[in-house]
């Protein structure tokens, strides 16, 4: 763990989801990055929303859902659970049961 360094808040951005209660707010700390993907016309960063779990990029701002592996799934479901996010939450962002996620938060907790 740390290897990521200090989590950053990005406040140029905003949440894209509709029935997000942050929905186009800025500044608000609620968006959290999750890496970046390489893409044929360059890097794309990807953000998350921390109050409604959507998952989102910075080209399009739509939904992000090219995750694949279960790697990337673990790590990212980490990273929600270091950030507060409940299991419930992650299980429905990571796209995996609740099982699952509680499995692999206990076994890196
Ligand atoms: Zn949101």
């Amino acid at each position: 763990m740390g290897e990521r360094g200090p989590k950053q808040s990005f406040t140029e951005v905003s949440c894209p989801n509709r029935s997000c209660k942050r929905f186009g707010m800025t500044s608000k700390g609620n968006i959290i990055a999750n890496g970046t993907h390489e893409a044929s016309c360059g890097e794309i960063r990807k953000f998350i929303c921390k109050d409604c779990g959507r998952v989102f990029n910075s080209r399009t701002g739509t939904a992000y859902d090219g995750i694949r592996s279960s790697k990337e799934k673990f790590d990212m479901c980490i990273e929600l659970h270091n950030e507060g996010m409940s299991v419930r939450a992650i299980a429905r962002t990571v796209g995996c049961s609740k099982d699952t996620v509680q499995r692999w938060t206990h076994s890196a907790a």
